[in-house]
């Protein structure tokens, strides 16, 4: 199991549990420099192999110039990956479930243990307080530095009307928290339909639990599930 092949399964078991559509994606700090990270050419991350991955330096630069396009919105992971030495996975989604809490007065709480990390607060960033008009994107050094900021210390931030980021300390971290995520945002819309609307009736994690929780978990056996599935899918298509 290499570092690469760690960020293929990642991109792709994003992608398969609707959490990446064609426009999302997952980057790594590389292992023998931590001044560069690695992410996929533009390409959407079902179809990702270890060929398409590209080597970045913190400002977001090809380290080998003329190479095939990357993503627009790569100054996102570049400029987290300067503020935040401890994040050495980051993967920016698009979760259909999570969007509706980035533009309604609706708070995303911890409501299952497998998103407590909730509870440790996720800032939501509106790209006007940046940019005014602008297309969305974070296409440049200057929103991805403002995205930086809203993250603060936080494991993740929300992105008003385009989606979060979610970051970890190892790539089977930052791809748990994301599925997660997705199903947390999905339970409480439930569990706040069942009571009325009403978010104040929901029972969430309290702080307390929260910290229990977050102490230990890594999603390890997420994780394990995820890359024996997409080993033995990858080796099938090598030879196919
Ligand atoms: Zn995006």
């Amino acid at each position: 199991m290499s570092f690469l092949e760690d960020l293929v399964i990642a991109s792709r078991t994003c992608a398969e549990a609707g959490v990446i559509d064609a426009y999302g994606h997952v980057s790594a700090r590389s292992e023998s420099n931590p001044n560069r990270y690695f992410m996929a050419r533009a390409i959407a991350p079902e179809l990702i192999t270890e060929a398409d991955l590209l080597e970045y330096d913190l400002d977001s630069r090809p380290v080998v110039e003329g190479g095939p396009a990357g993503y627009n919105e790569r100054y996102i992971h570049g400029e987290i990956y300067k503020a935040r030495p401890d994040v050495n996975a980051i993967v920016h989604n698009h979760s259909h479930a999570v969007v509706p809490f980035s533009c309604t007065d609706c708070r995303l709480r911890p409501i299952f243990h497998m998103a407590a990390f909730i509870g440790l607060g996720i800032p939501n960033w509106d790209i006007r307080e940046a940019q005014a008009g602008s297309d969305m994107l974070v296409r440049n050094a200057m929103l991805g530095r403002s995205l930086a900021d809203k993250l603060g210390k936080h494991p993740a931030a929300l992105m008003r009307g385009h989606g979060s980021v979610v970051v970890g300390e190892k790539i089977q971290i930052a791809v748990g928290r994301t599925v997660y995520l997705d199903h947390n945002a999905k339970m409480q819309f439930q569990a706040m339909q069942m009571s009325g609307g009403n978010p104040d009736a929901v029972v969430y994690m309290d702080d307390g639990e929260v910290a229990a929780n977050v102490a230990w978990q890594e999603y390890v056996r997420s994780w394990d599930l995820w890359k024996k599935k997409w080993q033995a899918r990858l080796a099938a298509e090598r030879t196919a």
